[in-house]
C-alpha cells in the first residue's frame, strides 16, 4: 500500500512495481522495494492499540507491498517466540541471551514468513503456476503456501537430489522436475520458465525480502521496541540477514526503536564465500567443489545477496564469521540441553556468537539474539549421525 519503486541493490536503477521483473536488468543485482515512511510513521504513530498487538508477520503489513488485505495468503506464519537463555548466557558470558525459535513456523523454518508475502503478490499478479529451484526448505515453504493458494507449484532440483528432502514438498501437493546436475542450473531453468512459459518465479527475491523483515520486526517488538546490541544470522543465500538489517533500519527511521543492533552472520566452513571476501576486502568468489558438511540448509555456492550482507555487515558495525560442522553440532547439542531442538544449520549461529565471545568481539555486558532458523526435525539424518545410537 505504500511501497513506491523497485530499486537496484547495486547500480540503484529504479523500476515500476507493475514491471513484473526479477532482477535488475542493466547490472543483474538483486532489487529492493521502497517506501513512502512518512505515511507509515502517520499510520502508526499514534495508534496505541496497534503497539499491543501481539507480535506475527501480518502485524507489520504497512511494511509489505500487498494492495488488498483481504487476499493474503496465511497459515498464521511467524509470532515465533523469543527465549531467554539463563543457563546458557551464564555459561557462555554473555549479558543477556536470547534466541528466536522460527522452527515454530507451519513448515518448520522462517521460509514460510517469505512465502506468505511472495505467494500473496503470486495472486495479484494472476498467477496459475509458481516454480521454485531448491532442493530444502524454501520447496516446502513454497509448496505449502502455493498449493494453499490454490496454485500449482512445480520444484526444480538437479540430477541425484535425494528425495528425502523432497517428501514435505511433495506431501504439501508439489510436482518435482529434475533438471541440470546442480543447484545453479535448476535455478537457470526456474528463470527460463518463468520467461518462456508462464510461471510466476518464487525463491531469493525482492518480495520473500520484504516478509523476512519480519523475523527483525518481531525481535524488536519483543523486546519491547529496543534494540539488542547483536542479531546473530546464519547465512546461506544471504537473504534472511538482509531483510533483518532492513527491518532495523525501517524501524529505526521510524523512531520505533533508538539504536541500531550490530548484524553478525554466520557461514559454515567449505560454503564461506562471503566471510572470505568481507576479510580480504574482494568481490565474493563463488565456491567450486562440493564439501561434506552438516548444515546443508546454508551450503550455498554463490549466494545472490552476498553482496547485501556485505553492505548490512559494514553499515551496522557487524561480524562475519565461518564456524566448523564440529562447532555447529556442539552448539546445537548446547541448544538441545536448553529444551530446544534446531536444524544444524540454525546452530551455526550460536557457534559463532560463542567464538565471537571468546575472542572479545561481543562484549560480557552485550544482549545477543541467536537467530534460530529451522526445526531439528527438518534434518534428522544429521544429528542421527552425529549422535551415533
Ligand atoms: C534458508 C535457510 C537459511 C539461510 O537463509 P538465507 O536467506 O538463504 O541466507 C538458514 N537456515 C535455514 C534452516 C534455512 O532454511
Ligand atoms: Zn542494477
Amino acid at each position: 500500500m505504500f511501497e513506491t519503486v523497485l530499486k537496484c541493490t547495486k547500480c540503484g536503477k529504479e523500476y515500476s512495481l507493475a514491471s513484473g521483473i526479477y532482477k535488475c536488468e542493466k547490472c543483474g543485482a538483486p532489487l529492493d522495494v521502497q517506501y513512502d515512511y512518512d505515511s507509515i510513521r502517520d499510520l502508526i504513530e499514534d495508534n496505541d492499540s496497534w503497539f499491543r498487538e501481539p507480535p506475527r508477520v501480518w502485524k507489520y503489513w504497512m511494511f509489505y507491498p500487498v494492495s488488498n488485505l483481504r487476499k493474503i495468503v496465511s497459515l498464521n506464519e511467524g509470532g515465533t517466540r523469543l527465549y531467554r537463555m539463563k543457563n546458557l548466557e551464564k555459561k557462555l558470558g554473555f549479558g543477556k541471551l536470547y534466541v528466536k525459535n522460527e522452527g515454530e513456523n507451519p513448515t518448520g523454518a522462517f521460509k514460510d514468513r517469505g512465502s506468505s508475502v511472495e505467494i500473496t503478490k503470486a495472486l495479484e499478479f494472476h498467477a496459475k503456476k509458481v516454480v521454485v529451484a531448491s532442493t530444502g526448505n524454501m520447496a516446502a515453504s513454497v509448496s505449502a503456501y502455493g498449493s494453499k493458494a490454490g496454485l500449482e507449484v512445480t520444484i526444480v532440483v538437479p540430477e541425484g537430489t535425494p528425495i528425502g528432502k523432497l517428501v514435505q514438498a511433495v506431501v504439501y501437493g508439489a510436482k518435482i522436475k529434475i533438471h541440470g546436475s546442480t543447484y545453479d542450473e535448476s535455478l537457470a531453468e526456474s528463470e527460463r520458465m518463468a520467461r518462456e512459459e508462464g510461471y510466476y518465479l518464487t525463491g531469493n527475491y525482492h518480495y520473500r525480502v520484504e516478509g523476512q523483515k519480519s523475523t527483525g520486526f518481531e525481535i524488536f517488538d519483543q523486546l519491547r521496541f529496543d534494540s539488542p546490541d547483536w542479531i546473530v544470522v546464519p547465512i546461506g543465500a544471504g537473504t534472511h540477514l538482509r531483510a533483518i538489517w532492513k527491518a532495523a533500519k525501517e524501524f529505526y527511521e521510524l523512531g520505533l526503536i533508538e539504536k541500531l543492533p550490530k548484524i553478525a552472520g554466520a557461514q559454515i566452513e567449505g560454503y564461506d564465500a562471503i566471510v572470505r571476501a568481507w576479510k580480504e576486502r574482494k568481490p565474493i568468489t563463488p565456491i567450486k567443489e562440493k564439501k561434506p558438511t552438516v548444515a546443508s540448509a546454508i551450503a550455498v555456492k554463490a549466494p545472490v545477496d552476498g553482496e547485501n550482507v556485505i553492505k548490512a555487515i559494514d553499515e551496522s558495525e557487524g561480524y562475519l564469521g565461518a564456524v566448523t560442522n564440529e562447532e555447529t553440532m556442539e552448539a546445537g547439542m548446547m541448544l538441545g540441553k536448553e529444551g530446544l531442538f534446531v536444524e544444524p544449520s540454525s546452530a551455526t549461529a550460536l557457534a559463532l556468537a560463542k567464538t565471537m565471545r571468546e575472542e572479545g568481539i561481543i562484549d560480557k555486558d552485550e544482549s545477543v539474539v541467536i537467530v534460530a532458523t529451522g526445526h531439528g526435525l527438518k534434518d534428522i539424518k544429521t544429528w542421527e549421525s552425529f549422535i551415533k545410537l
